[in-house]
């Protein structure tokens, strides 16, 4: 397993209060050295380049971002820039397509530390957070170099409302996400299919406030087949950790044994279909919490 990490993901920085804040970052860093420290591997993302940007998102969305360069904005009441935000976004899309491309080249497992989130970010506009949808970026990164079956599992409490739509017409990407429903975004009803070729390539598993270990357990069963009838040649996991019992955003109660297991029942769908995996971070906002459950995805990996 390698790790892809960088202290300049604190640049990215959000009115005070915010909870997607640079905190986030310092734990990621935390993690990142213990993993250091223990011999393994930490590789420094690069900048995720306009071509593959423009895979899944406008020009127009690219060239808006990209004019918030060196300056504090509000996108959206959820969504702000600061001065790096912009070369920040880049590095978090860039080290998704790291990921992707270290697990397919060499079957390790790949983790990408990054923020801002990206799942919320639709082709034409910033959301929730989110900049650039980097694990959408990742995935059509896969799908460039021929893969024509990549499945990413959505594990974070919100709904990927970007990625789904980005991939809704596309059997090239299976999209699965448990997420507490109703809920922001407001997507991810279990009638949401997908539509054309894409129709059951989206898997929405809406799952109500208060589901617990073992309301994911069964959830995640579910999951497990749904990838083995898909046979995916890349798992990627949009790692939100925001399900957590602690999390001050959601309501779910997820402990981080219950992570431990959604993690490992991935690796094992995984494991029977021969599939590398990668996985990028979304949401988490309890900073214990947080440094918990990817020490868990760590080691369950
Ligand atoms: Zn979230």
């Amino acid at each position: 397993m390698i790790l892809i990490s960088s202290p300049r993901f604190q640049e990215h920085t959000t009115p005070p209060g915010h909870p997607e804040r640079p905190e986030r970052a310092e734990a990621f860093d935390e993690i990142a050295e213990d993993w250091r420290d223990k011999g393994g591997r930490v590789i420094e993302p690069r900048p995720a380049t306009r071509e593959e940007l423009l895979r899944v998102h406008d020009a127009e969305h690219v060239d808006a971002i990209a004019a918030t360069n060196g300056r504090a904005a509000m996108l959206d009441p959820d969504t702000f820039t600061s001065p790096e935000s912009y070369d920040i976004a880049l590095l978090a899309a860039g080290a998704a397509v790291q990921a992707a491309e270290h697990a397919l080249d060499t079957g390790e497992t790949a983790l990408a530390l990054v923020r801002p989130p990206g799942h919320h970010a639709e082709r034409d506009k910033p959301m929730g957070f989110c900049l650039f949808n980097n694990v959408a970026v990742a995935a059509a990164a896969a799908i460039a170099r021929g893969l024509s079956r990549v499945a990413i599992v959505d594990i974070d409490v919100h709904h990927g409302n970007g990625t789904q739509w980005m991939f809704y017409k596309d059997q090239r990407v299976l999209y699965v996400s448990t997420h507490q429903f109703p809920f922001y975004p407001g997507t991810g009803a279990a009638g949401e299919i997908g539509v054309g070729e894409g129709a059951g390539y989206t898997f929405n598993l809406p799952l109500p406030a208060g589901a617990t270990d073992a309301d994911y357990a069964s959830a995640y069963a579910r999951v497990g087949q749904r990838l083995d009838g898909y046979r995916p040649q890349l798992l990627l996991v949009s790692a939100g950790y925001d399900a957590h019992e602690d999390d001050p955003l959601a309501s779910m109660r997820v402990t981080t044994e219950g992570y431990t297991a959604i993690i490992r029942s991935l690796k094992d769908a995984a494991a029977r279909n021969r599939c590398p995996i990668a996985v990028v971070t979304e949401g988490g906002y309890d900073l214990s919490a947080l440094r918990d459950c990817l020490r868990a995805t760590i080691d369950a990996i």
